[in-house]
């Protein structure tokens, strides 16, 4: 399934798509190498082939190089984004607090560190969602570290070339959460403000793990690599993911085809994110 990578952006009426594979691909394939006794992974279940006949759209409102940038406000609205996915992440105007899509519901973790429901018109300066439908599944088992974890998970994707939601279910041990307070203008760098952020701890506690793989062909446009965001399943605890352990936890993934993205209006950008590296190393302080 791993053909010859076509990559095209249309400007089309405003809205950025981009081909991210060949969606007339083949049924996914699982990896099936041995378990380890630790950090063990079996694959459980495969979609069918009539499963990947249309291809899976991820929605992204905006970029995450225009967050770097510091576009903290926009007119885009939870209930709009609703409309484009049932599933995802993202962040709010003046970055208030962190966004999980759950459910086809918005949920908020401030920089108080408990979970609210958000209103649809409220709004979102980054965001990205899709309407999730897993097409690999696996248990995860023994996992000692956000390290562990992470390297976990780039053994188990099929490849490094398409995007991939991730849903984690399990009775976490551990997770070590961070959120945003809200900000006033005028706004701070993103680097700047992830250091004063706080940081939430809890034990032995149930919820879900929801987020992106995005590959390091579209780092500026999303985040690259692993980013996910926590919601306990009694809705007291969430934010995004610091740090995790578990001992057994079940794992979705689907992986979307195409990436449409809907650029947010022009701006008066007090901040220059400057050359790639400098957004990699911001990158890696703010979301990693
Ligand atoms: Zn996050």
């Amino acid at each position: 399934m791993n053909t010859a990578r076509t990559t095209l952006c249309c400007l089309l009426l405003g809205t950025l798509l981009v081909f991210a594979g060949d969606f007339g691909h083949a049924e996914p394939t699982l990896l099936g190498e041995p378990c380890a006794p630790h950090a063990a992974a079996l694959p459980v279940a495969t979609a069918s082939p009539q499963a990947k006949q249309q291809p899976t759209i991820v929605f992204q409102f905006n970029t995450i190089q225009a967050l770097l940038d510091g576009q903290y406000d926009a007119d885009f609205t939870c209930g709009e984004l609703r409309q484009r996915g049932n599933f995802g992440i993202g962040t709010f105007n003046a970055l208030n607090g962190e966004m999980l899509v759950l459910n086809g519901q918005v949920w908020r973790v401030p920089g108080s560190g408990i979970p609210e429901r958000v209103a649809d018109h409220e709004r979102t300066p980054f965001a990205t969602v899709m309407n999730f439908r897993a097409n690999h599944t696996h248990e995860l088992r023994g996992i000692q570290s956000i390290e562990q974890f992470r390297k976990k998970i780039d053994e188990l994707l099929p490849n490094r070339q398409d995007m991939f939601a991730l849903s984690l279910r399990g009775d976490f041990a551990y997770v070590k959460t961070r959120s945003v307070p809200k900000q006033t203008a005028p706004y701070r760098r993103l680097v700047d403000i992830v250091p004063t952020q706080p940081t939430f701890e809890r034990h032995n506690v149930r919820g879900m793990l929801i987020g992106f793989w995005f590959p390091a062909s579209l780092e500026g446009v999303n985040v690259s690599g692993l980013h996910l965001h926590f919601l306990s399943d009694d809705h007291r605890f969430g934010g995004h993911l610091l740090e995790c352990r578990f001992d057994r936890a079940s794992l979705e993934i689907c992986q979307g085809d195409e990436l449409l993205i809907r650029p947010a209006p022009p701006h008066d950008t007090k901040h220059d994110a400057g050359n790639r590296q400098q957004l990699r190393d911001e990158l890696n302080k703010v979301e990693r």
